[in-house]
């Protein structure tokens, strides 16, 4: 079985997006510069924004850490959102979910400026997506596509099931191999007998949330099985319960939504967990905020 090792193409992503962030500097005069804003202190949300800012460091790409606290009235953050909007030296802008309670993230989602989007899970940033005028997409998603496309996966005319439907990850996941040409199902928790889908399909994008629950016996022999899911022990939910929304963070066991070791020998390729669709969501947002900067500064 073919492993789809997503260290492997971030790694060479990475690489690539170093020279075009040296070209992008040379002629702005300054690197691509991501704001990332932190509301409270949700402890795994401090990971995730660290590494975040680490991957920057890693390409040379500027990062502002931004903290409020999480007693911030909704107008002041939507307050800081417009200046970020605003500010021409800022060409990416993050801001980490889930907010405190209190806050709403459809403020959040409607103002950011789809120019500036690099999570682009705003809803004009989807809204250009499904109209096909975008050069980003949610960066889980089009991580996938990134590692199909590195390891020559065939994609046109050929069926695709997606599990989830979230805004995030499912939908446009569907979207993305749409897009590629495939013919996409997407199955949900209300999805009778998941099964006669998964296992009819060449290619399976599981992204449920629920760990471990697909296996060999559920999928077609030679197909393509691309695992989402991450799971993780030591967290304080409680073992193989809590779900990790961000790949960044790592604890000490972590587990997606397919039983990986029961492919070899059945499937053709498979992204295993850790070190599959992980690796590339972090990429994907860097790739994300330089094509952003790029098209805002008419560069591209
Ligand atoms: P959500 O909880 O928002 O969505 C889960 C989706 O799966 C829903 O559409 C739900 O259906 C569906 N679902 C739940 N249980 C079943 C089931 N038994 N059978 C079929 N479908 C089911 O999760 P996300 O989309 O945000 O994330 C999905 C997974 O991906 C999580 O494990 C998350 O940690 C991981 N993730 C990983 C990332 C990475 O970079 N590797 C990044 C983002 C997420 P319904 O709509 O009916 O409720």
């Amino acid at each position: 079985m073919l492993i789809l090792d997503g260290k492997v193409v971030s790694e060479a992503r990475r690489a690539a997006l170093k020279t075009r962030i040296q070209k992008f500097q040379s002629s702005v005069g300054r690197p691509p510069h991501l704001v990332v804003v932190l509301v409270g202190e949700n402890a795994a949300s401090q990971v995730y924004i660290r590494n975040k800012v680490k991957a920057c460091e890693s390409v040379g790409m500027r990062s502002t850490r931004i903290d409020l606290p999480s007693a911030l009235s909704q107008e002041a953050l939507n307050a800081t959102l417009l200046k970020l909007n605003g500010d021409d030296g800022i060409d990416g802008i993050l801001v980490q979910l889930p907010l405190p309670s209190g806050l709403r993230e459809e403020p959040v989602l409607e103002l950011i400026s789809s120019a500036k989007d690099a999570d682009a899970f705003s809803y004009r940033s989807l809204g250009y997506l499904w109209g096909g005028y975008s050069r980003t997409a949610p960066c889980t998603p089009q991580g996938v596509m990134s590692i199909l496309e590195y390891y020559k996966i065939p994609i046109a005319g050929r069926y695709a099931v997606v599990v989830g439907r979230s805004n995030i990850v499912g939908k446009p996941m569907a979207h993305l191999l749409t897009m590629a040409n495939a013919t996409v199902t997407v199955c949900h928790s209300k999805t009778l007998d998941l099964r006669r889908f998964t296992k009819e399909a060449d290619i399976v994008v599981v992204a449920a949330g629920q760990p471990r629950f697909l296996g060999r016996e559920d999928f077609k022999q030679g197909s393509i099985i691309i695992d989402v899911g991450m799971h993780g022990t030591g967290t304080s939910t409680g073992p193989g319960t809590a779900i990790i929304k961000d790949p960044g963070h790592v604890s000490a066991k972590v587990f997606g939504d397919v039983r990986f070791e029961e492919l070899e020998g059945w499937a053709f390729a498979a992204t295993p967990v850790p070190g599959g669709v992980g690796p590339m969501t972090i990429t994907t947002l860097l790739e994300n905020t330089l094509s952003l900067a790029e098209k805002r500064l008419n560069l591209k």
